[in-house]
């Protein structure tokens, strides 16, 4: 376990110089304090837990303090922003720290998001909200914890640092962990300002950091994109199969390494609802849940424009339509276990599609509770009890006596289908209300609701003495809550 003076820097991404990042200093934030560590992602650095309650962590973390070995500098990117080109985005109001390395050699980006203006601030404060910065803790966490890839966050260091939004709030700063932050819009950006050299001094960069395997293959750069086609594919499967609508779906908020990245007015469905838009700035619905899918795909296409100087396009679309029959495969892998069938049979795909018209009828169905209430019964009973949120019975009961039936070719023990079903069904889910509650109290100086939210959803499939309010159903009032875009 190591200390915070211990931490080893190697800062690959600071060294590739001036054309690719430059060096800022974080503004620094009026009385840092903790608001909520995690120390799972502290783990990552090794760091001994206990450092989250020294003065000197809430220092380092807000940017008041530096470690000699930081190297501060916000990275140039651009991207496609709802559809349009934007030349020019970059790190507004986040700076890569630099990168640690872990003992067991694996190496993290520290990026400080909410660190003040850069030279990409355009009109923006370079700040970030405690609100906003709660929310894309918790969510990095959780999808963690669900076993859907995603950034990490260490912490959240709030302040007394005043910041205009709608009203009057608080300046905040998450701390980020990922392998790389380098987005799709990185490459993009080099691409469209034609620095073709520089595009290739990236893409080799990236594939002797993150890639090597690709190294080896004959086309390393079709290789890599390949990767990121089929890492993506998987990542989407997993979010359609939770609910999880990510909201901003822009190509400068997707990851090349294929995990969740940069959180802004996210939701997990409560019930199901294919089109639900849960960022109302986007009134075309163009990153509703089910365009996901779609979308994610028209975001590989955008990276692979950028990548034409280097890969043949023939290449480059082969890898592009491997993007739907992958995502397919999976869905239906992960739908498949989430219904507790670990055998494939090919009427699953419409037992699924089936289910979902059902619950997007009614709307009164919880999504993710359904799968969990279904594995803590034998199905026979379990769909009884189920039955009662539906509209259409009669087309229910058709489901759930072919459920039934495809249930009983599986094997029988209902002890070991119930612990196999509720290992990849939540019993908590990150909802909105419960994050805006948790928000609530932190905005007031009680921090106690948010790092206990953050505790149960370390943990979504195992049952919690005494958190059975976190596990219930949304109330009214609950659903729906329109997330400010703000942050
Ligand atoms: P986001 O919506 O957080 O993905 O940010 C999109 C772009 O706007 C990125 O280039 C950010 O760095 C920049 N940005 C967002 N908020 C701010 C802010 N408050 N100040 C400066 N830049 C910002
Ligand atoms: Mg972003």
């Amino acid at each position: 376990m190591k200390r915070l003076d211990d931490l080893q820097f190697d800062n690959r991404f600071a060294r590739l110089g001036d054309t690719f990042s430059i060096e800022v200093l974080p503004e620094p934030i009026a009385e840092p304090r903790l608001v909520v560590a995690s120390p799972s992602a502290m783990a990552l650095l090794d760091l001994d837990p206990a450092e989250s309650e020294r003065q000197v962590f809430a220092e380092l973390f807000s940017g008041n303090q530096l470690w000699s070995d930081a190297e501060p500098r916000a990275m140039v990117y651009s991207g496609h922003q709802f559809g349009s080109y934007n030349p020019r985005l970059g790190d507004g109001r986040g700076l890569l720290l630099g990168e640690v390395r872990n003992a067991a050699g694996q190496s993290w980006d520290l990026h400080l998001k909410g660190a003040g203006q850069t030279p990409f601030s355009r009109m923006g404060d370079g700040r970030a909200v405690l609100r906003s910065s709660i929310r894309e803790f918790l969510a990095s966490e959780y999808l963690h914890a669900l076993g859907i890839p995603s950034s990490r966050a260490l912490c959240v260091i709030g302040s007394s640092t005043p910041v205009w939004r709608e009203r009057q709030e608080s300046a905040a700063m998450v701390l980020r962990l990922a392998p790389s932050h380098v987005r799709f819009g990185h490459f993009e950006y080099f691409y469209y300002t034609r620095q073709h050299e520089h595009l290739k001094t990236l893409l080799e960069h990236v594939l002797a950091q993150h890639f090597p395997a690709c190294l080896e293959q004959a086309q390393p750069y079709a290789a890599f994109f390949r990767e990121v086609v089929e890492r993506n594919a998987e990542l989407i499967a997993r979010w359609q199969a939770y609910g999880f609508c990510h909201g901003v779906m822009n190509t400068d908020n997707m990851s090349i390494l294929g995990i969740t990245f940069d959180y802004g007015p996210y939701a997990f469905l409560d019930d199901f609802d294919e089109g639900h838009i849960c960022n109302h700035s986007d009134s075309e619905g163009r990153y509703s849940f089910s365009n996901q899918v779609p979308i994610g795909q028209w975001n590989l296409a955008a990276l692979a424009q950028a990548l034409t100087p280097y890969v043949d396009v023939d290449e480059l679309r082969a890898s592009i339509a491997l993007f739907l029959p992958l995502y397919q495969a999976q869905y239906l892998d992960l739908m498949r276990k989430r219904l507790g069938l670990s055998q494939a049979e090919d009427g699953d795909e419409a037992l699924v599609r089936r289910l979902l018209q059902l619950m997007q009828q009614g709307r009164a169905v919880d999504y993710n509770l359904f799968f969990r209430r279904l594995g803590e019964q034998a199905p026979e009973e379990a769909v009884k009890v189920l039955r009662d949120d539906f509209v259409d019975l009669v087309a229910f009961d058709a489901w759930a006596s072919d459920y039934c039936a495809r249930a009983a070719r599986e094997e029988h023990d209902q002890a070991q289908r119930r612990q196999r079903m509720h290992a990849v069904n939540p019993l908590y889910v990150l909802r909105n209300y419960l994050a805006q509650q948790a928000i609530e109290a932190a905005e007031r100086g009680d921090y106690a609701p948010v790092r206990e939210l953050h505790e149960v959803l370390g943990q979504p499939f195992t049952e919690q003495a005494g958190k059975q309010r976190f596990a219930e159903r949304p109330p009214e009032w609950g659903k729906h809550l329109e997330i400010s875009c703000s942050s």
